[in-house]
């Protein structure tokens, strides 16, 4: 063969190869999400696959970390942590070594892109630079992080999270999920509450810290306010709702307590909590009705869901259950969009979605009616203009008592469903769930439910001894060692 023959195949091969690599980087999905999603599908009990269910449709649902940071400063009542878990020491390289295990073994279990919560005790007695670790380990796995805290800690640390040691910028965006609410024994010049009212300037305090990370950093935020829902403030839902739904946070979530971890921080009957009426006073706090049915994630019992907007003071749903139109809207949405990395970079997306649109060209039609229906309901686009539109997600997540998990689970092991009807019920949602940790060691992932009921009592035994907290004496010897 010519040495211009050689050249030229040479040139044509790696051209081809090259060819080949744009063409699967810009498929509108993932080929691993798709089937993640699929199987996702199949596992799901019967009863959850209705036309509006968003598992096993566009994703396969949340994921979580235990064992990481066990430790608390907080003594909140109640608290699903194990009574061990504040005897476990914070270690970075501990963190730094299970965050990479779990997530690695989600990647490859699961779908190669989801939301993944950095979660356990609190969040920010790790060091910032190994908080930073291990956020930058999650997305290296495809995961989107939310760091879960009780938000009292200062601006200086949020600084020293997102920039590195040249003090160079080291994320764009950062979660967090932050806890406020009157079960919480701990913040600093408030030690305890009873109204929720007394919290919003800590709140206030919260979200403000991150408009000024985004004004200095140029760091934009996402927020979550996370509500632990008793007996006892039940009734000042709504208030907290209207009172922070403009704060600055996107999300907000509401947990009715389960009897769930320490035992001693039990103190209310939370079997008493009812669903509806919690829905129904969160309704009353936004000031509009808020279906759940529109969007489905895993079974209503666990997770009711509410997408929407708020255009000044007012929520509106992204979908009008009652127009059959923004019923197709979703249909389409939820039938042909699943496994799209909406998190990709826009050099990605953009050629993505514009092969979604060359396989589906109904979008164009189905987007253009919706967003001029939307834009019509909300009260058009001078009130846009005016008030300024926020995407607003409101959650419900009921997790179970761990008297009922255990049992459940045990069944489910053995591939038996309980003619107990709680029982039942409790595996129904199990099977169902939303919301999972992953166990590398035994090659399982199991539901969060499963996690903090069964499992946490023996893991942060474990670690106790692994991670012990030195004793005062010892840290006054080493002290002295130092000296
Ligand atoms: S099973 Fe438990 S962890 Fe899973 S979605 Fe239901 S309440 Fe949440």
């Amino acid at each position: 063969m010519s040495t211009y023959k050689f050249s030229v195949k040479v040139a044509l091969s790696a051209l081809t190869k090259q060819f080949r690599y744009i063409e699967e980087i810009t498929r509108p999905m993932n080929p691993k999400a798709i089937e993640a999603i699929n199987r996702r599908w199949e596992e799901l009990p019967d009863h959850v696959k209705t036309e509006s269910q968003t598992l096993g449709k566009v994703g396969v649902g949340c994921e979580g970390t235990h064992g990481v940071f066990p430790k608390c400063n907080f003594a909140c009542t109640p608290c699903y942590h194990s009574k061990d878990a504040n005897k476990v020491r914070i270690d970075g390289e501990h963190t730094i070594d299970q965050v990479t295990r779990q997530m690695e073994y989600l990647n490859s279990k699961r779908s190669p892109y989801a939301h993944a919560q950095l979660i356990g005790g609190e969040v920010t007695l790790l060091d910032p630079k190994d908080h930073a670790r291990s956020l930058e380990i999650i997305r290296s796995f495809g995961r989107e992080p939310m760091s879960f805290t009780h938000g009292d800690f200062d601006y200086d640390y949020l600084e020293k999270l997102v920039t590195n040691e040249n003090g160079k910028r080291r994320f764009k965006r950062i979660s967090f999920a932050g806890h406020f609410d009157t079960t919480m024994v701990g913040r600093r010049g408030q030690r305890k509450v009873s109204k929720e009212e007394d919290i919003d300037p800590y709140r206030k305090q919260f979200c403000d810290m991150f408009k000024m990370l985004k004004k200095e950093k140029r760091v934009k935020f996402y927020l979550a306010h996370n509500m632990t829902v008793t007996p006892q403030n039940v009734d000042q839902i709504s208030g907290v709702m209207t009172r922070c739904k403009s704060m600055g946070f996107s999300m907000f979530s509401f947990q009715p307590a389960a009897y769930v971890g320490n035992e001693r921080r039990w103190d209310q009957d939370y079997r008493s909590l009812d669903p509806d009426y919690i829905w129904h006073q969160i309704e009353i706090g936004i000031g509009a009705s808020l279906p759940y049915h529109d969007f489905e994630v895993g079974d209503v019992r666990c997770n009711r869901t509410a997408w929407g907007v708020l255009v000044g003071d007012n929520w509106h749903s992204f979908i009008d259950s009652a127009d059959k139109r923004d019923r197709k809207v979703r249909d389409f949405y939820l039938n042909n969009m699943g496994g799209i990395h909406f998190n990709a970079p826009l050099k990605l997306l953009i050629p993505r979605l514009i092969r979604l649109t060359i396989k589906h060209p109904e979008i164009i039609p189905l987007a253009i009616k919706y967003v001029i229906r939307f834009v019509n309901r909300v009260g058009g686009i001078i009130r846009i203009i005016k008030h300024g539109i926020a995407p607003k997600t409101i959650v419900m997540h009921r997790f179970m008592h761990a008297e009922d998990v255990l049992p459940a689970y045990a069944l489910l092991k053995r591939n038996e469903m309980s003619s107990d009807l709680r029982i039942r019920e409790t595996q129904e949602r199990l099977l169902a769930c939303s919301y999972a940790m992953a166990h590398p060691e035994s090659d399982e992932i199991v539901p969060a439910c499963v996690q903090h009921s069964l499992l946490d009592p023996t893991e942060n035994t474990l670690l106790a001894q692994l991670l012990p907290i030195p004793s005062k004496r010892k840290l006054n010897q080493q002290t002295l060692q130092d000296a």
